[in-house]
């Protein structure tokens, strides 16, 4: 009999995370499934509003109220029992799908301030925000930020500690680490700041490190160089990244995967040469065809996606693109939600241009939704 396939690192099966709001229900995340293999960078793309930090907040049961899951499941898997050490008697566990599944936590059910996900969250996946600024108090050092960190997950003194943490400052590439200890945030630049996240983030080696935009508010010297590090840590240490980004530059750089998220659903997803050099959706080419271009012409106008994603709760019915989609086929796409279709082993598309019977696309159709 076969092998079973390792299960990957995370597995978000078909979650929900919805807003009840006075105005109505706000589906932000509604029916996302895709995984995250270990030791690979998995890309989430999309325009703002698209349900990418929601979902990676879910993750971590940091969805702030009124939003809360409502379905599906975000399955967190342990090593295979042969990475995790052979047992005393030397006969090394057989790993099948079910003791796979046994070794995973469902985050999606765990209580967001309970004592598991507490374990989870900071320990063994780590998260890196957008605003560094933000996310450091401005009331403690950063020393003192990171050995409570290091201290929360791990049985050192405060001696040992501080050690780590100078080591990890180091690690980043923060010059004078032993002096930047006792610094505050607001005495540090954007990139310094982000550097340290990456520090606490980095401090009781997570096996999966979600970082939501965290380059967006660095200029493009110091996004370049965080983006180097991240990278350079990532290939050291060999955990998963999971990135939310609408910067597809950024995706070209680091991906090994892309997952592609418009209005709350997940419409492409796949490895990152496919998606740039073979793009299925027309949502995904429109927003390749909208990346200026080096080269064009000082007269020539950029591209852009006509239109505005809808707010959540203005969803249009049938595809939720097909008001933005120049091959949008009339009565079609305006009417039912295409299904998922698998293109090959390792690639997904959500339109109806490719399921098994696709139907005939308008004449005018040429430039997927973007416009010059
Ligand atoms: Fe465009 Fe229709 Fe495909 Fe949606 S299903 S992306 S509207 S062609």
């Amino acid at each position: 009999m076969a092998p079973e396939p390792d299960p990957p690192l995370l597995d978000i099966i078909d979650l929900k995370t919805h807003f009840d709001t006075e105005e109505g229900t706000v589906r932000a995340v509604d029916g996302v499934s895709f995984t995250v293999p270990r030791g690979r960078i998995v890309c989430v793309v999309g325009e703002s509003g698209c349900g990418k930090s929601v979902t990676a907040r879910s993750v971590l049961g940091l969805v702030e109220e009124p939003g809360r899951i409502v379905g599906g499941s975000i399955r967190f898997y342990a090593p295979a029992a042969a990475d995790a050490g052979a047992p005393a008697d030397g006969a090394a566990a057989e790993d099948t799908a079910d003791t796979a599944q046994a070794r995973s936590l469902d985050l999606a059910v765990l209580d967001p301030r309970g004592e598991e996900i507490r374990a989870v969250r900071g320990g063994r996946i780590a998260m890196v925000f957008q605003e560094p600024m933000a996310a450091l108090s401005p009331m403690y050092t950063v020393g003192d930020q990171l050995v409570e960190a290091i201290r929360l997950h791990l049985p050192l003194s405060r001696e040992a500690a501080r050690t780590r943490a100078v080591q990890l400052l180091e690690r980043v590439g923060i010059p004078g680490a032993e002096r930047r200890m006792d610094a505050y945030s607001f005495q540090l630049s954007g990139g310094m700041c982000q550097r340290v996240m990456i520090a606490i983030a980095l401090s009781c080696d997570p096996e999966l490190l979600i970082a939501d935009e965290p380059t967006t508010a660095l200029d493009v010297t110091t996004q370049a160089r965080i983006l180097d590090l991240l990278t350079g840590i990532q290939a050291d240490t060999g955990m998963s990244v999971l990135f939310i980004t609408h910067d597809l530059g950024v995706v070209a750089e680091i991906a090994d995967e892309v997952v592609v998220m418009y209005l709350g659903t997940v419409v492409e997803q796949g490895p990152v040469d496919a998606i740039f050099h073979d793009p299925a959706h027309p949502y995904t080419r429109a927003l390749l065809g909208s990346v200026p271009r080096m080269g064009a012409g000082a007269r020539q106008r950029l591209a852009s996606i006509r239109g505005n994603v809808p707010h959540p709760s203005e969803r249009p019915a049938g595809c939720p693109f097909h008001p933005r989609c120049a091959s949008a086929v009339a009565g079609v796409c305006d009417t039912a939600e295409p299904p998922e279709t698998a293109l090959s082993e390792d690639r997904r598309v959500r339109c109806v241009l490719h399921g098994d019977a696709p139907p005939a696309v308008p004449a005018a159709a040429t430039s997927e939704g973007a416009t010059a």
